[in-house]
């Protein structure tokens, strides 16, 4: 694990970098406060801190600050050294961000394991965030397909509407579905099935830009949010169309064409109110309107 040793006593930082190097430490040293601030910036910091109090330039506790201030989150393992001994200096460290402190001068068996206290919380925090973002991952996206599930996608809306209303754009909502996809298990399969649907996903990913956001709605329907011009948008959703029918899908050698109907209305701030319930019923409407014309094709439906 690295160890970032802060020191300005060379004496010191010398002791102190033959120790833990001898412990298995990775050690980066700084010899004042300033440039293990400037070293605890960098990307790939050290987790683990050992920091002299006493130092120019910047001492310790404004280094503690400043950690804290830029990783509330996931902050490192400060363990302060100080020859400070009284109670109000104690508790001046600990409130400032440092975790432990130790005296000088020190023993080095009590540094080793209070060193190692850190780690181990270190390691137990890494792990944490670790799981915590592979669970938000799992919580807010489809395990088929990858893309956003219907509680991400919806929870997405009223931000989208907020945004473009911060930058006066138009955000276009697509109610997308694959026509006649019930035919398409009937006939080979619920797990061809499930291969149709990962590759319409891909397809559909391939028509949009970085900012639109897609999300599984339901079984076979997609719910795509659109920001930009009211123009931009139908050419995004017949853009979608014609990616999906250009080519049948092949799927373990059998030849599948397959289609999709959108219905896609802008967001009007007057209209809906904020109101998203009226907007994906817009949508849906006008995803009707697709699908009674035959399938394949996109209608747009303006807010009134
Ligand atoms: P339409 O053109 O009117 O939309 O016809 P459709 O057959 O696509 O619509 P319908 O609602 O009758 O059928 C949708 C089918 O989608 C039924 C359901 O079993 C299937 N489906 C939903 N989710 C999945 C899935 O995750 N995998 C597979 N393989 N099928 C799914
Ligand atoms: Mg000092
Ligand atoms: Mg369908
Ligand atoms: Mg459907």
């Amino acid at each position: 694990m690295k160890l970032l040793i802060a020191d300005d006593s060379k004496v010191s930082r010398m002791m102190l970098l033959a120790i833990t190097k001898e412990w298995g430490y990775e050690v980066i040293m700084a010899e004042d406060g300033a440039e293990a601030w400037q070293i605890l910036q960098q990307e790939d910091a050290p987790q683990l801190i050992l920091l002299d109090w006493e130092m120019p330039k910047m001492d310790g506790i404004e280094v503690c600050e400043h950690v804290i201030a830029k990783n509330p989150d996931n902050p490192p393992y400060i363990l302060l050294l100080t020859s400070r001994t009284a109670s109000d200096d104690i508790v001046e460290g600990l409130s400032k961000g440092a975790n432990d402190y130790l005296s000088k001068p020190f023993d080095s068996a009590e540094l080793q394991v209070r060193l190692q206290v850190g780690k181990r919380l270190i390691e137990m925090q890494t792990k944490l965030n670790a799981t915590l973002k592979e669970l938000t991952q799992l919580a807010s996206h489809d395990a088929l397909t990858g893309i956003l599930n219907r509680r991400a996608i919806i929870a997405a809306l009223p931000k989208e509407m907020k945004r473009v209303e911060r930058k006066t754009q138009t955000l276009c909502v697509g109610m997308c579905d694959i026509d006649h996809f019930k035919d398409i298990n009937d006939n080979y399969g619920h797990l061809v099935g499930d291969e149709v649907l990962i590759e319409i996903t891909k397809r559909m990913q391939s028509a949009l830009r970085d900012y639109d956001l897609l999300g599984r709605y339901g079984g076979e329907e997609f719910l795509v949010l659109t920001p930009g011009s009211a123009s931009h948008c139908a050419s995004i959703y017949q853009r979608i169309c014609q990616i999906i029918s250009a080519q049948p899908i092949e799927v373990e050698g059998i030849s599948i064409p397959v289609t999709i109907s959108c219905g896609v209305t802008p967001y009007s701030v007057e209209i809906d109110n904020q109101d998203i319930s009226s907007l994906l019923a817009r949508a849906d409407e006008a995803l009707y309107q697709a699908k009674d014309s035959g399938r394949n094709q996109v209608v747009l439906k303006q807010p009134v």
